[in-house]
This record gives structure tokens, sequence and C-alpha cells, in this order.
């Protein structure tokens, strides 16, 4: 296999692929044509291998082992101003270019533009593909990687409101396991089989998907609740056990059985979805609502429309550009002197408060509550 990525190319670089465990093919050698001056120019790596005495004693072509060859084509292609096909660009290809990337110190930055066209071209080809939870998962960590803030968002909101489980990254199959890299806890928990994002400081981290996921629970309780109390203190009359009962029971028909602990097995989307299906008309027995006794009298469709709504426009996914400013527990990021009316003003996506209260990814211990819901 050979890519001529310069037409003056001054050097060949032998890529040497060995079969792994799972794979049933042969080493694989790749030639890469390529302009010794644009590697220098990119990567400290590459200068100090062309600096090296055996360069200046004449021509040489080194030869790399330990990448595969798509991932080579992808970081030399980008170096070049080429991009790779992206329907040969595989997942696990991403994370085989994300640790290429780390190897040959390659700033990420640089492969901004291919990655955006790789995501750009998923979206184009096959939008189903992001309600697979397992690509989302995959995906998460190469957006942060590839600081693409639009698809971060995204994935994050996603797993945020559809995972069931425990929220946590994936590596794909056969990908590449990570060292620590520079990356913040994002916050999710670390599982045996899949790769661990190690933060810098491990007491920094915070499960702040789970976080999110939770604190849209207790929106979606309380709201379901709240007037549920009001009738449990306020209600004298007859029919207020039957109201309560009423409500309650329909809840449970429709699958939605909040004083249920399997509750929190259920994914948020899914226990939206099923509110959808909430039937005034079964808890009325007989009666309009607007007739009965004050405190007794709650249109429970209007209850439920409402904490469905609540919920589902609450979270916006993390940014990643409140999670770079990363700042600590004292800065301003806290400061209650500074009065925000708009989140996320100078980000690159539009979000509102959750997510600017999500995307900290330094200590909290000591931050002021400034929740508001
Ligand atoms: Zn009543
Ligand atoms: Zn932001």
């Amino acid at each position: 296999m050979g890519f001529l990525f310069a037409s003056q190319s001054d050097v060949t670089l032998i890529v040497i692929k060995e079969p792994t465990e799972n794979d049933e093919n042969k080493t694989k050698t790749a030639l890469f044509h390529v302009d010794r001056a644009k590697l220098i120019e990119s990567s400290a790596y590459f200068r100090t291998m062309f600096s090296s005495r055996w360069e200046r004693a004449g021509k040489y072509n080194p030869t790399l082992r330990g990448d595969t060859i798509k991932s080579m084509e992808v970081i030399l292609g980008s170096i070049h101003g080429f991009d790779p096909e992206p329907e040969s660009v595989s997942v696990t290809d991403v994370w085989y270019t994300m640790r290429a990337c780390n190897k040959y110190l390659l700033d990420p930055k640089k492969l901004v533009g291919w990655f955006t066209r790789w995501i750009q071209w998923i979206d184009q080809e096959d939008t189903t593909i992001w309600e697979d939870l397992d690509f989302n998962r995959q995906l998460l960590f190469p957006c942060y990687f590839f600081d693409h803030a639009n698809a971060f968002q995204q994935i994050s909101k996603r797993l945020v409101y559809d995972n069931p489980g425990y929220i946590t990254e994936l590596a794909p199959r056969d990908s590449p396991l990570f060292e620590p890299m520079h990356m913040p806890a994002i916050a999710m928990r670390k599982s045996t089989s899949l790769v661990s994002l190690r933060p810098k400081n491990s007491n920094s981290q915070k499960e702040q998907l789970r976080a999110a996921r939770g604190r849209l629970r207790t929106i979606l309780q309380r709201s379901l609740f709240e007037d549920v109390n009001v009738t449990i203190d306020y209600a004298y009359c007859a029919c207020a056990a039957h109201t309560i009962f009423s409500y309650m029971r329909e809840l449970h028909r429709i699958g939605v059985r909040p004083l249920d602990g399997d509750i929190h097995k259920n994914g948020v989307r899914d226990i939206l979805n099923r509110l959808k299906g909430f039937n005034e008309e079964k808890t009325l027995n007989g009666q309009s609502s607007v007739q009965r006794y004050t405190g007794c009298s709650h249109s429970w469709k209007f209850v439920v429309e409402h904490s469905r709504k609540q919920v589902e426009g609450y979270f916006d996914g993390l940014c990643l550009d409140c999670m770079h400013n990363n700042p600590d527990e004292n800065s301003e990021y806290w400061s209650l002197d500074t009065i925000r009316y708009v989140y996320g003003k100078d980000c690159r996506i539009s979000h509102g408060q959750p997510t600017w209260y999500f995307s900290f990814m330094g200590h909290r211990d000591r931050n002021p509550s400034r929740m508001q819901s």
C-alpha cells in the first residue's frame, strides 16, 4: 500500500502494522511518501527523528511500528492537507488516531478539521446511528479530544437522557488503551471493561453526567408530586383520597411508578415518553376536575405535561467551552457578584444555566449552591 502525500516527496515513511491477536491478517506494510519539512513543522517527534545522526548521514526512510495504517493515513494526511475517505474510517480508527496524535506529539487542533468533516459525514450518511447508545459512548471522548463542541453537547445530552444504567464511556473493541490523557474528569463511572480516562487530579473527578441525570429525576419527582402534597396537606373533602389514588394509579398504568425504586433503572427519556400516555379521563371518575374543592382540584394532565416539559428542556448537555474554563473553586466561575442573565454567552453552543453548572470540572465542595430549577 502506498500513499503519496507530497508531489515533491523527500522522505518515505515505512509503516508496519503487526497482526494483533484478533486479527487474522498478516503483517501489513504501507509506504507514505511525505514532505519532511511539513512533518518537522507539525511535530516535535518528527523534528527529533530527522535530526538524528542517521538522518544526517544520508537518505533515511524511517520505519514506524505499533500504529494502524489508517491512523497514520489520518494524521499524515492532515499534516499534508488530505482527508482519507470518511467511510473508510471507523470509530476504532478514530481511537487509534488519538493515540497516534499523542505518540507523535501532534496537536489535536490540527485534526479538528478532519474530525469535524468526519462527524458531518456520519450525520449525512446515517442519523439513526446516533440512536445507538454504545456509539455515543464511543464518541464522547473523541469529541472531547478533537474539541467538537456541538457533537460533545449532543452526545452528553443523549447519554444523560437516554442511558438507563450507569453512564460510562466506552472504547470500541480492538481500540488502544490509553494512559491518562489530558482530560478533566468528564465524570463518568469507570468500569473495568472500559477504557479509563483518568483525570489529572483524581480528586476532581465528579460524575457530572450522572449528577445531571440525578437532577432530572429529582425535578421530575418533585414536579409530579407538588400538587399531591398540596392535596394531602390542605384538602379535607371526601374526594381527596380518590383524587390522589386515581392519579397514582394512572401513573402506574403508563409504567411510571415514582414510588418504586425501579424507576431509577429507566432512562429519563423512557419515562418522559411514557408520561405522554397519561390519560386524564381515567382519573376523573365521572367528575370534572374543576368542580372540586380547592386543594383537591388539579388537572393532572397539566401537571404531567408540565413536569415532562420541564425535564425535557432542562439540560442542554455539557459545554466544552465551560469545561475548558475549568476554574478552581475560588474562580470567578462561582462568583456570586457576577450577575448572569445569559449562560454560555461566549460559548460555541447555546445553553442554559444547568449546562454551565454541570460543565464545571473542578472541586465543588466549597461552591455556593447556585442551582435553581
Ligand atoms: Zn376533593
Ligand atoms: Zn458554555
